[in-house]
Order: structure tokens, then C-alpha cells, then sequence
């Protein structure tokens, strides 16, 4: 073998060297990708992740005591996994806040039927809105109203309960304003009257402001369950306080 053809065997080997390393990082960077996204993917937040602390009571399904304020936010990815539109009456048709969570949607259902059986025309406003929805809306407020009067019912990005599919505002079809005039109406003396009965609270009630961080709101309906709903509405008193009886 001549010295000319042995150095030409020498780079080829070298160059076959070369395209096997090529290939074997580019086999290890999938790999290593494939891995990360697999973790991403498992770190984001479940309804599980944002139960709050397990309650003594029996009958009390846990999974719809998250607790969600301003000092406990939700994360910016989570979202709920089993959203569905309820075949309820809204406000706006085209609204793009019809989700709830599966059971949720359920509930209100057959709340609004029964309602609808005794005359009294429920309408769904807004229900499960994203982290993104939220900051939008919070900032188009601010701009609008100010800091102050946005801070008062306005819930920052993180810090809402719509972003758990677990609540919901509602007017009716003689009353179509998100204020407190809601109260004075045959609509909302029949929902303190009937939302126990399906899972729901009232949850931001009047004169509680130092205790859940908002104002008075009559139209937003908060789902907890049964058995919880029932005993919040019957001692008049906050979900927080209810967590806190029950720790
Ligand atoms: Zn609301």
C-alpha cells in the first residue's frame, strides 16, 4: 500500500469519525429535549396542586376547596383540564367566557332549570377566564378607572377564582349590570334561596371585604360542594373562615 493511499484511508476514517460523533449529539440533544419537555409538561399545576389543606368533614369533596385570594394566587399555566360550555342562558351569546369545570357546568345547569321552572330568568355573565384573559382585562381596567377603583373589584392576573373553572357571575334578564343593585332583585333573593341546595356560595359577601379582599359582589357564585355551600350560607360566613374552622 502506497503512503499516498494509506493517508487517504486515515482521513476517511477520520471523516467517518466525525459524521459518527455528528450523529451520536445530535441523537443525545433529542434525547435531552424529549426529557425537558416531558418535565415541563409534568410541572404544570393540576386542580390537585391548588387543593387547599385536606378537611375534616366527611362529604366535603376537597378538590373544590382550593382556595384562590389575593394572597393565594393560582399559577400562570394552569388551567382547568375538563372545561365544557353549560347549556345555560348567558348575557352575551358571543361571549368567550362560557367554560366551567365539567361538574360545575353541571351543577349550574340544574340551577338555572330549576330557576327557570319558577320564573326567575338567570343569566350566565362570565365564567372561567385565562391567566392572559385576566391580565388583559386588569390592565384595560386600570387604564380606564385607575388604579384604586380597578383594585377594589378586579381581581390581578393570578389572583382570580375564574381561572379555576369553578366560578361563575350571573345577572338575570331584568338586570344586566355587574353592581350591588343585583341584590335588590327577585333573582338574587331566590339564588340566597336555592344555591346551597346545588354547591354554590355567594362568595364575596357584604361587609367581608377585610376577610376575603374584595367588595361586595351579589352576582359571583363560587362552587365548594354540597355540603360546604350548606354550611357557609347557613352561619353567614366566608369560604376563608369555613377553611379556617375546618383546618
Ligand atoms: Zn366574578
Amino acid at each position: 500500500m502506497s503512503s499516498l493511499s494509506a493517508r487517504k484511508q486515515v482521513r476517511k476514517k477520520k471523516k467517518k469519525m466525525k459524521r459518527k460523533a455528528v450523529v451520536l449529539i445530535t441523537v443525545i440533544l433529542i434525547l435531552l429535549s424529549i426529557l425537558l419537555i416531558g418535565t415541563l409538561s409534568v410541572s404544570k399545576a393540576t386542580v390537585s396542586d391548588l387543593e387547599a389543606k385536606p378537611i375534616k368533614h366527611e362529604n366535603v369533596d376537597s378538590k373544590y376547596m382550593v382556595l384562590v385570594n389575593r394572597k393565594n394566587k393560582v399559577d400562570e399555566k394552569f388551567y382547568p383540564k375538563d372545561l365544557v360550555i353549560p347549556n345555560i342562558k348567558f348575557l352575551r351569546s358571543n361571549s368567550s367566557n362560557k367554560y366551567l369545570s365539567k361538574d360545575v357546568a353541571v351543577q349550574i345547569e340544574n340551577l338555572f332549570n330549576k330557576a327557570t321552572s319558577e320564573n326567575i330568568n338567570l343569566r350566565g355573565v362570565s365564567g372561567y377566564r385565562s391567566y392572559k384573559y385576566q391580565k388583559n382585562l386588569y390592565r384595560n381596567n386600570i387604564r380606564k378607572s385607575g388604579e384604586i377603583q380597578t383594585n377594589k373589584y378586579m381581581a390581578q392576573p393570578g389572583t382570580s377564582e375564574h381561572q379555576t373553572g369553578l366560578a361563575i357571575d350571573i345577572l338575570s334578564s331584568e338586570y344586566a349590570s355587574l353592581d350591588e343593585g343585583f341584590e335588590n332583585t327577585n333573582a338574587y333573593r331566590w339564588l340566597l334561596e336555592n344555591i346551597s341546595e346545588y354547591g354554590f356560595i355567594i362568595r364575596y359577601p357584604k361587609g367581608k371585604q377585610d376577610i376575603t379582599g374584595y367588595a361586595y359582589e351579589p352576582w359571583h357564585l363560587r362552587y365548594v360542594g354540597k355540603t360546604a355551600a350548606t354550611e357557609i350560607n347557613k352561619k353567614g360566613i366566608t369560604l376563608e373562615e369555613y377553611l379556617n374552622e375546618n383546618k
